[in-house]
């Protein structure tokens, strides 16, 4: 089954409203391979999501559709190349970086997936490892927030993944099953699921996973999908990869047969991740 190929920009907890203008403009500026092709999702700090939204480019085929089919606008694509046709026709959408676990209300400093939805977005981030290990995050409290923004109509991105010391006793898959577990015990549907594998070790440190090592764990974690879920949750569902991602090293994981992609940190911040969304090509 054909998997379309994810892209994420994880901004955490950096950016101002000018340099987030800058990374805008440069990705407003890309030419990347057509949405058939890849999904790019970029997640700002929750405060900056409304800018972002509306500064970045929209899906201009779709509306200028809409628009032409009533009459209503000039066609603005007639005169124009190609190429400029096809750059027109991208978009990114945007992803929170976290939800709370269950309806809105009195939970001071906390966005709810209502208010996400609200907003207009299609994804949120839960189970990042920051969140498992520096705000103590529980299994069962992240499967609690993933079912619940699922309930209200998010995309998640269901991050996994060992600590170093984890994958050295050997524990890799046992750390990454306990935690597709957690989650397969509340969920019975994966299709707006998309699981990101980011072992602890490689995130921010520069230490990327090789691709086999990647690949290893991506073929287990859906190997884990077909005997735990269903055989179809396990082929359609992508696994994408994340540590230390840079355009330099994407080209060989992408190549690999169960990564469907990254969520990428530290490189999501610079020009460079233009290039990392060409990995999809
Ligand atoms: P990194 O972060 O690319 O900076 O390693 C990845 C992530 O935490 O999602």
């Amino acid at each position: 089954m054909a998997r379309k190929f994810f892209v994420g920009g994880n901004w955490k907890c950096n950016g101002t409203v000018k340099s987030n203008e800058e990374l805008v403009k440069v990705l407003n500026a890309a030419e990347v391979p057509g949405t058939d092709v890849v999904e790019v999702v970029v997640a700002p700090a929750a405060v900056h999501i409304p800018a972002v939204q509306a500064a970045l480019r929209k899906d201009f085929s779709a509306s200028a559709k809409t628009g032409l089919a009533k009459g209503l606008l000039p066609n603005p694509l007639k005169h124009r190349s190609d190429s400029l046709q096809a750059a027109l026709r991208k978009d990114f959408s945007v992803s929170a970086q976290n939800c709370w676990q269950g309806k809105g209300g009195a939970f001071t400093g906390e966005l709810s997936a209502e208010m996400l939805k609200d907003l207009g977005l299609p994804w949120v981030i839960l189970g990042h490892s920051e969140r498992r290990h520096i705000l103590k995050e529980s299994d069962e409290m992240i499967a609690d927030k993933v079912a619940y923004a699922l309930s209200q109509g998010l995309g998640v991105i269901y991050c996994i993944g060992e600590k170093l010391e984890e994958r050295e006793s050997g524990n890799t898959m046992a750390v990454n099953a306990r935690q597709m577990k957690a989650l397969a015990d509340k969920i019975s549907d994966w299709s707006q699921v998309v699981v990101a594998y980011e072992p602890v070790w490689a995130i921010g440190t520069g230490k990327v996973a090789t691709p086999q090592q990647a690949q290893e764990v991506h073929d287990e974690v859906r190997k884990w999908l077909a005997a735990n879920v269903s055989p179809e949750a396990a082929a359609a569902t992508r696994i994408i990869y994340g540590g230390s991602v840079t355009a330099a090293n994407c080209g060989d994981l992408a190549t690999q047969p169960d990564i469907d992609g990254f969520l990428v940190g530290g490189a999501s911040l610079k020009p460079e991740f233009v290039d990392i969304i060409k990995a999809a090509e």
